[in-house]
């Protein structure tokens, strides 16, 4: 059993507009077990001072940050495909020529360097939306689950938890084309046989559990959609699917089925409470309506949406339906959760040419807590007795953040900015750096071995 006092020089609390001076947050192997805030309040007798035996955290500490929408091989795009022209589907071939280089091996090294990076982030916990099943061709590997198992070997590597979000991908358009080429190593046939497969799997160590997705209403025929559901019902995992990121996806589905594809994936059972829909760029009103009904979360990706030229989703008309809101770095142009959540607001602002729809609590909530419980970790997320001793901890005193209010960080700090990260107990990021890997050469050397 290790016990660890740790003192916090400002803490970001549960329900709390703003951060609150002085915490005391003692934790117990990966538990949080108190947090007595000691001035001025709290206990005056119990001075600063007197707590030698407590590892002090100058800054700003928060609970730990959720990602809760990662393609990790997508990290190997990152500053070669953003000078040309083109849309999200010509960025696409380009990712799909990555897939033809990648193994078992080659996605281990890369993801274990990308969910390290996450980490450097205060990134405790990612969803990983794996649809890269198959070798090439689509030949299963002999265990036809070998990349989701690299991935969970790689997050265990980095040091971070992991929702293995299993993608169902069967078709390349929402007419049921078949796949074709790179896309091939994506289908299971059809969603039984993708059941078969996930239920054969079962991930190593308790960082991790599994999740299923839906790949989007382009990849999974209608009559599919129920059963994709059924099996995250029956096994209580979170069910994630792509969708309306691009209005040409709304278009087709309103050709073949006469509806959107919120309206389809409602009609056939898909949106319920453990429901994430990721991206919701381009939802009619109706569409919010039946997400808030449901209760279903988004996940809104803005660094990839803005890099994509995607649009901007509605996120103040989505949150006012009730809808959960998390974030997610997606094709990773960019892995900092300071400058996806302020986006959130900020391309609020460009839309209405208003300020303050979100506050600086509001978007902590979205990158801490509201991502962990769409990933399945309903006790991550708040600094609070009883939930995962995940802390992570800003400096105030870089360029950036220099002078600045604790809670202005949203608006100010950088992933740059987070000093130490501790997750589940562990410290896994001290002065900056991760304690075990050397994480700008990992991904060097990882993406080299890939990329083009
Ligand atoms: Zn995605």
């Amino acid at each position: 059993m290790t016990s660890t006092r740790w003192l916090a020089e400002y803490a970001w609390l549960p329900e709390q507009a703003e951060p609150t001076a002085d915490v005391l947050i003692e934790t117990v192997d990966d538990r949080i077990t108190g947090v007595t805030p000691l001035t001025p309040a709290g206990h005056p007798d119990a001075g600063v001072d007197v707590l030698v035996d407590a590892v002090r955290l100058p800054g700003l500490t928060l609970p730990g940050l959720a990602n809760a929408h990662s393609h990790a091989f997508h990290r190997a795009l990152r500053g070669r495909t953003h000078g040309g022209r083109g849309d999200f589907w010509s960025w696409r071939d380009q990712m799909y020529a990555v897939t033809t280089r990648l193994d078992p091996d080659s996605y281990l090294a890369l993801a274990r360097a990308v969910y390290a990076e996450m980490a450097l982030a205060g990134i405790t916990g990612v969803g990983e939306f794996h649809y890269l099943h198959h070798g090439p061709g689509g030949t299963p590997y002999a265990d036809p689950n070998v990349m989701g198992a690299a991935l969970v070997a790689a997050a265990a590597q980095a040091g971070i938890r992991l929702t293995l979000l299993d993608a169902c991908y069967l078709t390349a358009t929402v007419d049921g084309q078949p796949l074709t080429g790179p896309q091939q190593r994506f289908g299971d046939g059809d969603a039984t046989r993708w059941a078969e497969r996930v239920d054969a799997f079962t991930p190593e160590g308790g960082h991790a559990r599994m999740g299923a997705a839906i790949h989007s209403v382009r990849a999974v025929p209608a009559d599919q959609l129920a059963t994709v559901a059924a099996w995250a019902v029956h096994r209580d995992a979170p069910l994630h699917v792509h969708l309306s990121e691009q209005p040409a996806e709304n278009d087709a589905c309103r050709a073949v089925h006469g509806r959107t594809p919120t309206g389809l994936l409602a009609e056939h059972g898909v949106l319920r409470r453990s429901t994430t829909a990721v991206h919701a760029t381009h939802p009619t009103s109706a569409d919010v309506g039946l997400l808030g009904e449901a209760r279903s979360g988004v996940c809104l990706c803005p660094t990839t949406e803005r890099d994509l030229a995607d649009g901007i989703g509605p996120a103040r008309r989505m949150a006012d339906a009730g809808i959960p809101l998390s974030l997610g770095s997606d094709s990773h142009a960019v892995i900092d959760p300071f400058e996806e959540a302020r986006a959130v607001e900020l391309d609020e602002r460009l839309r209405t040419r208003r300020r303050g729809h979100f506050a600086p609590a509001d978007l902590l909530s979205t990158a801490s807590e509201t991502g962990h419980a769409a990933l399945g970790w309903t006790d991550a997320g708040r600094i609070a007795v009883g939930d995962r001793a995940d802390l992570v901890t800003v400096r105030l005193d870089s360029v950036r953040t220099a002078g600045v209010a604790p809670a202005g960080v949203w608006f100010a700090a950088s992933a740059a900015d987070v000093t130490q990260v501790v997750v589940d107990g562990r410290v896994l990021v001290h002065d900056g750096h991760h304690v075990t890997l050397d994480v700008p050469q990992e991904l060097a050397t990882a993406i080299a071995a890939v990329a083009r």
